[in-house]
């Protein structure tokens, strides 16, 4: 075992704590580890154990990654910060296991300013292995549980928010909610959803999956591509990133935007694009941060009734934030934006620093 920890401080890294490129030759161990904001607490973020092109592109994945976490954190007054890892999977066989123990290695090296978790390409299975050579780490089997239908609780509250910005009331009867992916995140929003008497209308590449879905909550289900022209009154995304961009917004025929995926505009002209279409859009870091408030339970002791009502104040979040946006006549990813990095201290512009000095429930 050869680990070797080479720290990056490159252009590409300047706004980030530290950066680390590891290596350990012995076991086709090449990753790097990102680390964007500890201010609120130790930097969460999960292992991605996937394919690379190069280099180039697992860093480039790492920082976004890393950044979305912090605002991810931050914005739902979370006492975590943000970080992620990547590890890329070697083209050819290897060990997996003597991967995972060299990455808990690394880790281990940050003394507790990053702690991992699953993400693409690994599981609780995986997070056994690495915890032998590291504690930093969560999301080990029977720790937890499935946080998946505490994100969609999230979502549900992010959906009332946009709801009660046109309406003045919370109440869901009758919305008509697209909900793009019956996974795990995408099937609880279904149910959810339905138990409140909206009408979820659901889609998935797994046909089978969508129809399983589909049959318990009275939906109409939808072929993948289609969903975008839905006819219904939110957009929920719980699949992939990126799926708000100039090729979807066009095609939308819904007022209201808010689901699980991560990164869902591919660029923050999307967030500009939606709103020039009146399309109140909800960003994603706030709409899902059920999962890492899920976390707060292991990694900072809360109670339910604390994981609960953060939970629960995703409602109140979501409509500061849109409120702002309105007010300042930007988009909602822009505002969301604006207060996370005042509670950061990232930057002090007038603005964020007369909302700051409003009292906004994001800056507690
Ligand atoms: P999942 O893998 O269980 O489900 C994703 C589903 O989307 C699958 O059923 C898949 O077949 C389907 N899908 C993929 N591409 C699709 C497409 N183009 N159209 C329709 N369906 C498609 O994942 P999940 O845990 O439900 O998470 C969903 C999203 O929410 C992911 O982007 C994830 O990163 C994000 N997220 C999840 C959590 C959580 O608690 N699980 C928390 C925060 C964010």
């Amino acid at each position: 075992m050869s680990l070797r920890l080479t720290k990056l401080d490159s252009p590409r890294v300047v706004g980030y704590e530290e950066v680390w490129l590891a290596t350990d030759p012995d076991v086709s161990y090449r990753a790097f580890l990102a680390i964007h904001n500890t201010r609120c607490g130790p930097a969460l973020g999960g292992t991605r154990l996937m394919p690379y092109a190069d280099d180039d592109a697992a860093l480039t994945d790492a920082l976004r990654l890393a950044r979305g976490m912090t605002y991810k954190c931050a914005a739902a007054n979370i006492p975590l910060g943000g970080g992620k890892s990547v590890i890329l999977q070697p083209p050819n066989a290897y060990d997996r296991a003597a991967l995972l123990r060299a990455h808990g290695r690394a880790v281990d090296s940050l003394k507790g300013r990053y702690v991992t978790s699953v993400d693409i390409g690994t599981g609780p299975e995986d997070m056994v292995i690495v915890r032998e050579t590291t504690t930093h780490v969560t999301g080990l089997p029977n720790e937890l549980g499935d946080p998946s239908p505490v994100t969609a609780r999230g979502v549900v509250c992010a959906i009332e928010a946009a709801q009660y910005l046109r309406t003045s009331r919370r109440d869901l009867r009758d919305v008509r909610v697209a909900v793009q992916g019956c996974g795990h995140v995408g099937k609880a929003l279904a149910l959810q959803l339905y138990a409140l008497g909206a009408r979820p209308i659901v889609s998935d590449v797994s046909r089978d999956r969508a129809t399983a879905v589909a049959a318990q909550c009275e939906a109409d289900v939808l072929p993948p591509d289609d969903i975008y022209e839905a006819e219904a009154d939110v957009y929920a995304p719980c699949a992939t990133g990126a799926t708000l961009n100039a090729r979807t917004i066009p095609r939308l025929r819904v007022r209201a935007v808010a689901g699980a995926a991560n990164n869902q505009l591919e660029t923050n002209r999307d967030g500009d694009a939606l709103r020039a279409r009146g399309i109140t859009y909800v960003p994603d870091f706030i709409a899902n941060a059920g999962g890492a408030i899920y976390l707060c339970r292991v990694l900072a002791g809360w109670t339910d009734a604390q994981t609960d009502a953060a939970v629960e104040s995703i409602f109140e979040s979501s409509v500061e934030v849109l409120r702002r946006a309105e007010k300042e006549g930007i988009s909602a990813q822009d505002a969301a934006e604006r207060v996370v990095d005042a509670r950061l201290g990232l930057v002090a512009s007038s603005s964020s620093a007369a909302s700051a000095a409003g009292g906004s429930t994001l800056l507690r």
